[in-house]
C-alpha cells in the first residue's frame, strides 16, 4: 500500500470532501509491543483506516519518509529513540518542505501519565493505557478532522497564492496595454508620425514653459507643395506614399526632442523647443532641402516608370516675441508664414519678423 507524499490538489479535494467519513484516510501506529499495534487496530477496524506500522521510533521516522500518514499514533516507552522524542522531531520539522502538519496521539502507561500532562511534548493528545476503544475511537475521529481542515486551509492558501500571482501578471498586462492604447490614441496611422490631438496638448505645455521661464520655442508649419497635382497624377495610394516618405525625412531631419505631428491632410507641424528664430530658420532650411531631395518614382500599371519631384512650404515663429503672447497668435503667426512662402512661389521658408 502507497500513500505518495505528494498530493494533488485534486485528492486533497477529495478527501476534504468526505472529511464527514474520513474512511481511505492513513494511520500510522508506532509501539514496540505488537500485541498493542493488533488492538489498536482492531479497535478500530470498522472505520475503514489504512494502517502502517512501526516498531520503533527509528523506523516511524523512517516510515515518515515515504508515506504521510494523517494521523499518528504512538507509544511513549519505547527502547532507544522514545515516543516523545520523536514527536519532538515530527513537530520540528513541520513547515511545508518537512513533514507539515501530522497530529499525533501519544500513548502512555498510567504511572508516565504525569509527563506528558498538558501535552507541552508538543502531542496533539494523548490516552493512557489502557484505554477504552470508544474513547480512542472519538479521538482519533476528531484528529482526523483536525487534518482534513488544515490540509483544506493549506490548499486554499496556495490556490489564493496561485490566483495573486495571476493577479499581478494580468495588472502588468493591462498596464502594458494600456501605454499601447495611449500611445495609439497620439499616433497617426498613416505616416506614424504624432497626431494633432496630441500636438495640441504638447503645445499647450511647451508654451506655458516657455512662457515661465522664458526660453526660447519655435513653431514649424509646413505644407507639402501641388499635392492635389500629385494625387490626380498619380493615385491616391500614390499620394499616401509621399505623405509617408517626406513624414520620414521631416522626423530625420530634426532633433529627438523636436516633436512632429500630421497637422492636418498633408500639413505637417513642428515644435522646436530651447530653439531661437535663428536656428529654427536654419532647422527649416535643412528641412526643405531634405524633402526636395527625396528621389520618388512611378511605376504606373503598364509598367513605366517616373520620377517625382516633391517640394514643401514652411512658415515659422518663435516666442518670446512681444507680439506673440498666447499660443494661437504663435499658430497663426507660422501659418501666416507658410501662406506667405505659398505666395512667394513655394519651395522655401518664410519666418515671422514681429518683435
Ligand atoms: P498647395 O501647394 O497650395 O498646398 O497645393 P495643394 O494641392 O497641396 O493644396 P490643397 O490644400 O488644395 O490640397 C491638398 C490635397 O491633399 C487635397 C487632399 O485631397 C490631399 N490629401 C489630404 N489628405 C490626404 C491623404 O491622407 N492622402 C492623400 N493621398 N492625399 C491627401
Ligand atoms: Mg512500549
Ligand atoms: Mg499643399
Ligand atoms: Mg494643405
Amino acid at each position: 500500500m502507497s500513500d505518495g507524499a505528494i498530493r494533488t490538489m485534486g485528492e486533497t479535494t477529495r478527501r476534504v470532501a468526505s472529511a464527514n467519513s474520513l474512511a481511505d484516510r492513513t494511520i500510522l501506529l508506532v509501539d514496540d509491543e505488537p500485541a498493542n499495534i493488533r488492538h489498536v487496530r482492531e479497535g478500530l477496524a470498522a472505520h475503514g483506516y489504512r494502517f502502517r506500522e512501526a516498531n520503533d521510533g527509528t523506523e516511524a521516522l523512517r516510515s515518515l519518509r515515504e508515506v504521510r500518514p494523517d494521523l499518528i499514533i504512538m507509544d511513549v516507552e519505547m527502547p532507544r529513540l522514545g515516543g516523545v522524542e520523536v514527536c519532538r522531531i515530527i513537530k520540528a520539522n513541520g513547515g511545508e518542505g518537512g513533514f507539515g502538519f501530522i497530529p499525533i496521539i501519544l500513548v502512555t502507561a498510567r504511572q508516565a501519565a504525569g509527563k506528558i500532562e498538558g501535552l507541552e511534548l508538543g502531542a496533539d493528545d494523548y490516552l493512557v493505557k489502557p484505554f477504552d476503544m470508544l474513547e480512542l475511537s472519538a479521538r482519533v475521529k476528531s484528529m482526523l478532522r483536525l487534518k482534513a481542515l488544515q490540509d483544506a486551509v493549506l490548499e486554499k492558501n496556495r490556490e489564493l497564492d496561485h490566483k495573486n500571482r495571476e493577479l499581478d501578471r494580468a495588472n502588468k498586462e493591462l498596464a502594458q496595454k494600456r501605454e499601447e492604447l495611449l500611445a495609439l490614441t497620439r499616433t497617426d496611422a498613416l505616416t506614424t508620425l504624432h497626431n494633432r490631438r496630441y500636438f495640441e496638448e504638447r503645445l499647450t505645455e511647451e508654451f506655458a514653459r516657455s512662457t515661465r521661464y522664458r526660453s526660447p520655442l519655435s513653431l514649424v508649419m509646413m505644407d507639402i507643395d501641388h499635392f492635389k497635382r500629385l494625387n490626380d497624377g498619380y493615385g491616391h495610394p500614390f499620394g499616401d506614399e509621399v505623405l509617408r516618405v517626406v513624414a520620414r525625412t521631416v522626423r530625420g531631419k530634426l532633433r529627438e526632442v523636436d516633436f512632429v505631428a500630421r497637422y492636418g491632410g498633408e500639413e505637417i507641424i513642428a515644435l522646436l523647443p530651447e530653439t531661437g528664430p535663428k536656428e529654427a530658420m536654419g532647422a527649416c532650411e535643412r528641412v526643405r532641402e531634405a524633402i526636395a531631395a527625396i528621389q520618388l518614382e512611378h511605376r504606373a500599371q503598364d509598367g513605366t516608370r517616373k520620377s517625382v519631384q516633391v517640394t514643401a512650404s514652411l512658415g515659422v515663429a518663435s516666442v518670446p516675441a512681444q507680439s506673440l503672447a498666447t499660443m494661437e497668435e504663435l499658430l497663426r503667426a507660422a501659418d501666416t508664414c507658410l501662406y506667405e512662402a505659398k505666395g512667394a512661389g513655394r519651395n522655401c521658408v518664410r519666418q515671422y519678423q514681429g518683435e
